[in-house]
């Protein structure tokens, strides 16, 4: 696929399907094409701006036909790594492991994975893990990324092709339908008013939500991970801030509506 005169008023894409080429000739490109996608690499380099942050672990993610260990997630920070414990409904568990950088998942058989995570979790929790095979094994590297601006003449950017979070807390879905909220909502206007404001301020608008999504993602997850350089006084920074978030409504409070996401 290739995005052709994105910054014209007349922009196209042309691609192939079974064997048949196409051209589709749009008013507006939305590129919803994920990280690996082409349509951040149709902005010339010399108008995107990237930022990133690689992290120094991954996460040893599997999938098991067994029972949720708790009706919530779990999420702990020990001194054996971070680990989660996660669900996609009642006979089905998802469960992760902070892992370092060069492991592959051959290297984890599934006794290894549930011996791991059992010694992670606190033990009231571990007698009652219900382990099984795994039917899904990956692992993910973690990376903060965020591209600028999220508009090129009449391409916008949406979602991963974008940016992308660290998946400690979540947000990267959170985050992508937020930026189609605003390109929706610009294009609505448009079409139906012929007010151009919306699509202006596309990029401006969804990047200052973007932003808060990354910095609270890359706050839980340098919050809740070991890190291989990490100090004393890092670890005990760290373990005051866990300590303080346990114990204050506020910060609570504000974790909470960062959580389950910001408003927009
Ligand atoms: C293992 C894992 C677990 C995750 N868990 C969560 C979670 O629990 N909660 C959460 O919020 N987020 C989670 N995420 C992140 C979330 O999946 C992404 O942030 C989200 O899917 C981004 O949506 P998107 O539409 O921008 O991109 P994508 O979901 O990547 O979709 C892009 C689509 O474009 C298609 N595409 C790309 N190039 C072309 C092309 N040339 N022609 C045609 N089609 C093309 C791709 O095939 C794909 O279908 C997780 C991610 C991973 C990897």
């Amino acid at each position: 696929m290739v995005i052709h005169d994105a910054n014209s008023d007349a922009p196209y894409v042309t691609c192939t399907v079974d064997g048949e080429r196409h051209l589709i000739r749009a008013d507006f490109v939305a590129g919803c094409d994920g990280f690996h996608g082409v349509s951040r690499q149709t902005i010339p380099t010399d108008v995107r701006r990237e930022c990133e942050k690689i992290y120094p672990f991954g996460w040893l993610g599997i999938l098991s036909e067994t029972p949720p260990l708790n009706h919530e997630l779990i999420y702990t920070s020990s001194e054996r790594g971070f680990a989660l414990c996660s669900m996609r409904n009642k006979n089905l568990s998802r469960y992760y492991l902070q892992c370092a950088l060069p492991d592959t998942p051959e290297d984890w058989t599934d006794a290894a994975f549930w011996c791991e995570l059992k010694r992670r979790i606190p033990a009231e929790y571990a007698d009652r893990l219900v382990t099984g095979p795994s039917i899904e094994k990956s692992i993910a590297p973690l990376r903060s990324f965020v591209t600028e601006p999220m508009r090129w003449g009449r391409l916008f950017l949406c979602g991963d092709a974008a940016h992308i979070v660290p998946p400690t807390g979540a947000k990267g879905l959170n985050t992508a339908s937020s930026d189609v909220h605003y390109l929706l909502n610009g294009l609505r206007e448009y079409y139906e008013n012929n007010v151009t404001d919306g699509i202006d301020r596309y990029s401006e608008k969804a990047l200052a939500r973007v932003w808060k999504t990354e910095r609270f993602s890359w706050w839980l997850s340098s919050l809740l991970h070991r890190h291989p350089e990490q100090s004393d006084f890092d670890l005990k920074m760290q373990q005051a801030e866990i300590e303080f978030l346990r114990t204050n409504e506020a910060a609570q409070r504000a974790m909470a509506e960062n959580y389950v996401g910001l408003p927009y």
